[in-house]
């Protein structure tokens, strides 16, 4: 059975996120979908309830699962017998970032785990959890970046209102 595993901050979880999940769900056996707990970010939500927020938008999908780790991504994948990490690429922006993490995991893993990049849907090109997190905290619309139910859940964070 061939596991991927796609490994994030999901801050909340958006629409970019779900695109890359239902992809690569399509070609994995399983996907597991892990929350990745990073001592050096302060997140806006806790963990358990960005696992929540992914369970909930993921209910539909059989073969994804969802759960949170703390600690180096190779130790997860050791753990559960995983050989690939998927992430997104949005821009040449993350890629910078994104090859130097793929190349420390396939270094550090002695080759036994490799990233697989998923290219960006068009639609989703712009979309980040940080600005979704931004015009959240204003009040503005973010019906379109968001699964409809994690948008009421980042104007509590904020104490600010849904738009009219
Ligand atoms: P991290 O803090 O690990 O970068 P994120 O939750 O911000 O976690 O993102 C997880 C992965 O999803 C990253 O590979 C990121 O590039 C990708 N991603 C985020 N937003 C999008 C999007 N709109 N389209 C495609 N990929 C995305």
């Amino acid at each position: 059975m061939k596991t991927a595993v796609y490994p994030g901050s999901f801050d909340p979880v958006t629409l970019g996120h779900l695109d890359i999940i239902r992809r690569a769900a399509s070609m994995f056996d399983r996907l597991n979908v892990t929350v990745m707990i990073n001592t050096a970010k302060t997140p806006l939500f806790l963990t358990e309830e960005r696992v929540k927020m992914l369970q909930e938008a993921t209910a539909d999908l059989d073969n994804v699962t969802v759960d949170s780790y703390h600690g180096l991504l190779i130790d997860y994948c050791r753990m559960h017998g995983i050989h690939v990490a998927i992430r997104g690429l949005r821009a040449i922006t993350d890629f910078e970032y994104e090859l130097q993490i793929a190349q420390t995991n396939r270094e550090l893993s002695h080759g036994a785990l490799d990233t697989l990049f998923l290219t960006t849907d068009i639609r989703y090109s712009y979309l980040s959890s940080s600005a979704v997190r931004e015009v959240a905290s204003f009040g503005g619309d973010i019906s379109s970046c968001v699964p409809p139910f994690v948008a009421p859940l980042l104007y509590d964070k904020f104490g600010t209102r849904m738009p009219e």
